[in-house]
């Protein structure tokens, strides 16, 4: 069927763009832009900003349109302090360019920036994302930004002033101006996000000798803790001083060893890529933020617009077990990706507006996130998901190039999860077990649950803590086997003398909520009655003590078929 993508937010976002970009440049490629500073592990939280783009520049290009999305490696940034858990001595080189910081002990990459940014190249690719990347260090390293620099020297009068316009309001403003609506957890997730990127704390170019909003790096000690004294417009020629002692003078027109602030950078690359449509996290929106000024800075200085800018909401994580706050405790896109399959993770992001918040499930919520994914693939199927819904489907699914990678067997998060969960991922036995869920359609071989099974087992393995595992009994529980009355007793008669023939997850449910039925002499399509309810209750509560010595655990059904007839016999024989 063909969804209609006309009816969410990306496709009238891609509207929107479209219109845009034929006003703006006519014929050109429409560019969508993100940015991403690599100053650490980029968080989950931070692929909203790549998502949100990524989305919409692929209904750009599914309608046939040129687009590219451009993703900003901030990696000239300055290194701005040492994350937890890595070696103090790396203080030393808070103030460089993220490339000029030497990657963690044991690191495959050349540098900081590097290394982190390969573990988020590597998720972009899992998770289809089509995009040019473009590092920081390599332009203004090469000059590529020449013009634009000297330019803004120029007109650092005027550039000064529109900062100062923003500088009053903030004064004016009372002291934190839209964290009002931010319960504590997501203004502690913008002060992540905003200590992750360029509009972290970052001087404005203001200084005692003056307003220059380009800081050089030291050539000395290769720091940004330098203070521009004096400026030639005619001779380009720059003075600064550093903090370590050092001081000279060089010739912007050649000098390829610094940047401009941030507040001046980010609009100068709107207008330096012609970006149409570039959104950002609260932090860079509230009022005198970066996004603001820069729509002044871009138009009166770069003689370029602002792009279309919407403010997307945090994205928050529900049930990080503790295994990853030796990292720092937050979650990657790597992380998600371990335990969800790309296209699911796609869709949490194409199913919600960007401004609106959602979590991401590291808990048993996850169980519940497949079951609505995998109901939802069937209604597309079968032709009856709304418009929106269809339309989030297939963004997920897919993009321009093609769909992504599935499983070509996808059995139930949940079963799957209870299965390696018992067997604690033994190949054999889960095997065994996954062909007799469903004997109408077996499985063949664990490759075709893959990847679906590989990320239940990882979730049960990294998420599940040890005291919810299910550890099924070895010896029978001879002391309450030997305490069961009349009733109990002829319930596992009735169970074990309908297993052979129920050996299927559907027959097990069958049989295990029909062997109260039968007890009560009631019909087994009988609705239920309070009566029926309390001993089925009982029932199943009873094979849960005798199976995994506990009142609950994994789906009966699923249970059993873990078990083995064998050892089902052993454990509920009285
Ligand atoms: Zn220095």
């Amino acid at each position: 069927m063909a969804a209609t993508p006309e009816a969410d937010w990306v496709s009238r976002f891609a509207d929107e763009v479209i219109a845009e970009a034929e006003r703006r440049a006519p014929g050109k490629p429409i560019v969508c832009a993100s940015g991403l500073s690599p100053s650490g592990p980029i968080h989950l939280g931070n692929l909203r900003e790549v998502m949100t783009p990524h989305l919409v520049a692929d209904e750009i290009r599914r309608r046939g349109h040129e687009v590219v999305h451009i993703i900003s490696w901030d990696d000239y940034d300055r290194y701005r302090k040492v994350p937890a858990g890595i070696d103090p001595s790396w203080a030393e080189h808070i103030g460089k360019p993220l490339t000029s910081v030497p990657a963690p002990p044991g690191s495959a990459y050349p540098n900081w920036a590097e290394h982190y940014k390969a573990a988020m190249i590597e998720s972009l690719a899992q998770l289809g994302v089509a995009y040019r990347g473009i590092s920081q260090t390599q332009m203004y390293t090469s000059g590529a930004y020449r013009e634009q620099i000297l330019l803004a020297m120029r007109e650092r009068a005027k550039i000064d002033a529109v900062l100062d316009r923003y500088r009053t309001k903030g004064r004016t403003a009372s002291g934190a101006p839209q964290q009002g609506k931010l319960d504590e957890e997501e203004a502690a997730a913008a002060q992540e996000a905003a200590e992750g990127s360029g509009a972290a704390s970052e001087d404005d170019g203001t200084g005692a000798a003056g307003y220059y909003p380009y800081k050089p790096y030291c050539s000395v000690c290769e720091r940004d803790l330098t203070t521009v004294v004096a400026y030639d417009d005619d001779t380009t020629e720059l003075t600064y001083t550093c903090q370590c002692g050092h001081g000279e003078t060089v010739r912007l027109s050649e000098h390829d060893r610094g940047k401009l602030v941030w507040k001046v950078d980010w609009p100068m690359r709107w207008a330096y890529e012609g970006v149409v449509f570039e959104p950002s996290g609260v932090d860079h929106s509230s009022p005198g933020s970066s996004f603001q000024v820069g729509g002044q800075l871009v138009g009166e200085i770069f003689g370029g617009q602002q792009p279309i800018g919407p403010m997307y909401a945090f994205v928050g994580i529900s049930g990080m077990a503790k295994m990853s706050s030796s990292r720092g405790g937050v979650p990657t896109p790597g992380d998600a990706l371990q335990i969800m399959e790309p296209p699911l993770l796609r869709w949490l992001y194409a199913r919600r507006r960007p401004n609106q918040a959602f979590k991401i499930a590291f808990d048993q919520e996850i169980q519940r996130l497949y079951d609505e994914w995998d109901t939802l693939g069937r209604k597309v199927v079968e032709g009856t998901a709304n418009a929106a819904d269809a339309a989030a489907y297939s963004r997920a699914v897919g993009t321009a190039a093609g769909p992504l990678p599935t499983t070509p067997h996808p059995l139930p998060y949940r079963t799957l999860a209870s299965i390696v969960d018992i067997t604690t991922g033994d190949p054999q036995q889960t095997l065994r077990i996954l062909r007799d869920l469903d004997p109408a359609d077996p499985v063949a071989s664990l490759d075709e649950t893959r990847p679906r099974l590989d990320r239940a087992q990882h979730w049960i393995t990294t998420q599940v803590p040890a005291d919810q595992r299910t550890r099924v009994l070895t010896e029978p529980d001879t002391t309450l086997l030997a305490k069961l009355d009349d009733t109990e007793r002829e319930s596992l008669r009735l169970l074990l003398a309908g297993l052979d023939d129920h050996w299927s997850l559907e027959g097990l449910t069958t049989l295990v909520y029909g062997v109260p039925k039968q007890r009560l002499g009631l019909p087994m399509d009988v609705k239920p009655t309070p009566e029926l309810k309390v001993a089925q209750r009982e029932f199943f509560a009873l094979l849960y003590h005798l199976l995994v010595g506990r009142d609950t655990g994994p789906r009966l059904p699923t249970l059993l078929l873990a078990v083995g007839p064998a050892q089902a016999r052993t454990l509920l024989t009285p």
